[in-house]
C-alpha cells in the first residue's frame, strides 16, 4: 500500500522532467515558505535584444553603437551579445577592442578604435568620475518600460545610453501565481537596476524586489531572509547564482542555465520553466503526506 502511494508522485516527477539530487531535498521542499527568483534567465529568457540608442551629441548614434559593441566584443554577458547582434543588424562592423576589462556585475571598459570606452551601470560610470546626470535622465524612462539601460562614456564624456530588453518566459506569470496560491512568499532578486527590476516584477505579479544586488551579495540576501526565520528556495540560472543556490534551503537550477548553477543546486528544472518549481513543491508536499 505504501509503495503504491509513493509511486504516483515519482512518476510525475519524471514526466515533469525535474531532477532531484537527494531524498532530503524533496523532503525540505515542502517546508519552504519563500521562493527567491533570479530575474535574468530565470523569470525572463535571458536573451535580451537591443531596443534603443540615444547619443547625447559627443558622438553620433551609429558611432556610439559601434564603440559600445566593440567594447562588449570580449564580454560573455547576455547584454554583450544583444548589443553586438543589434549593431550588426544595423549594418555596423564591430571592431575588436585593443584592451578589455570586465567589471563583474557592472560592465566593461575597453579601448576601441583608439578611444577609451566605458559601458555599464550608472554606478560604474560614476565610480570612474563621469557626470551621469543626463545619462540617468535618459535611463529612467527606458527602465520604467522594463528595459535595461546601458550607459556609455567615450573618452570620459557621457556619450549616451543604449537599452536592451529581455522577454518574460511564457509561463512565468502563471507559475508565479501558482506559487502564491501555494502560500509562498515570492521575491525577485537581480543585479539589474531597481526601476527595470520593478517594472518586470510588476509584469509578473511579484511585489518584493531585491535589485542592484552584486553577484557576490546574492547569497547574503538569501541568508538575510533565512535570518527572518524563512525557509528559502532559490531559483537561478547563472554562475552569479551558484552561491545563493547553495545557501538556500533548497536550490533550484534552470536546466538551460549554466553548469555551475546546476552543480550548486538540489533540484534541476530541465525544461527551464518556472512551472517546474510549482511541480517540485506540490510533489514534495504530496510525497511527504504519503510517507507520513
Ligand atoms: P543580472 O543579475 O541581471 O544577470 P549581472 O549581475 O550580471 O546581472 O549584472 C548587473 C548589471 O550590470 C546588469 O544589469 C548591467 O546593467 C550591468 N552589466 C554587467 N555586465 C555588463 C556588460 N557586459 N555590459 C553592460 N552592462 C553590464
Ligand atoms: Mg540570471
Amino acid at each position: 500500500q505504501q509503495a503504491q502511494a509513493s509511486r504516483a508522485p515519482i512518476q510525475r516527477l519524471a514526466d515533469a522532467s525535474i531532477l532531484i539530487r537527494s531524498a532530503e531535498a524533496l523532503e525540505t521542499a515542502q517546508k519552504l515558505d519563500t521562493i527567491v527568483l533570479d530575474k535574468t534567465g530565470t523569470i525572463t529568457t535571458g536573451k535580451p535584444a537591443l531596443t534603443d540608442v540615444h547619443a547625447t551629441g559627443t558622438v553620433a548614434e551609429n558611432e556610439l553603437l559601434m564603440l559600445v559593441a566593440g567594447a562588449e566584443a570580449d564580454s560573455e554577458h547576455p547584454i554583450a551579445s544583444a548589443v553586438i547582434a543589434g549593431a550588426r543588424g544595423r549594418g555596423i562592423t564591430v571592431p575588436a577592442p585593443a584592451a578589455f576589462d570586465s567589471v563583474t556585475g557592472k560592465g566593461v571598459q575597453a579601448t576601441v578604435a583608439g578611444r577609451s570606452v566605458l559601458v555599464g551601470t550608472a554606478t560604474l560610470l560614476a565610480e570612474n568620475g563621469i557626470d551621469t546626470a543626463e545619462l540617468e535622465q535618459i535611463s529612467t524612462e527606458l527602465a520604467a518600460a522594463g528595459k535595461t539601460p546601458v550607459l556609455a562614456a567615450v573618452d570620459s564624456y557621457p556619450a549616451g545610453v543604449i537599452a536592451v530588453a529581455d522577454t518574460v518566459k511564457g509561463d512565468s506569470v502563471s507559475a508565479i501565481a501558482a506559487l502564491r496560491e501555494l502560500g509562498l512568499h515570492v521575491v525577485m532578486i537581480s543585479g539589474d537596476n531597481a526601476r527595470t527590476a520593478a517594472a518586470i516584477a510588476g509584469q509578473v505579479g511579484i511585489d518584493r524586489v531585491l535589485a542592484e544586488v552584486l553577484p557576490e551579495h546574492k547569497a547574503g540576501e538569501v541568508r538575510r531572509l533565512q535570518a527572518e526565520g524563512r525557509q528559502v528556495g532559490m531559483v537561478g540560472d547563472g554562475i552569479n547564482d551558484a552561491p545563493a543556490l547553495a545557501q538556500a534551503d533548497v536550490g533550484l537550477a534552470i536546466g538551460t542555465g549554466t553548469d555551475v548553477a546546476i552543480e550548486a543546486a538540489d533540484i534541476t528544472l530541465i525544461s527551464g520553466s518556472l512551472a517546474g518549481v510549482v511541480t517540485a513543491i506540490r510533489l514534495s508536499r504530496a510525497t511527504m503526506r504519503n510517507i507520513r
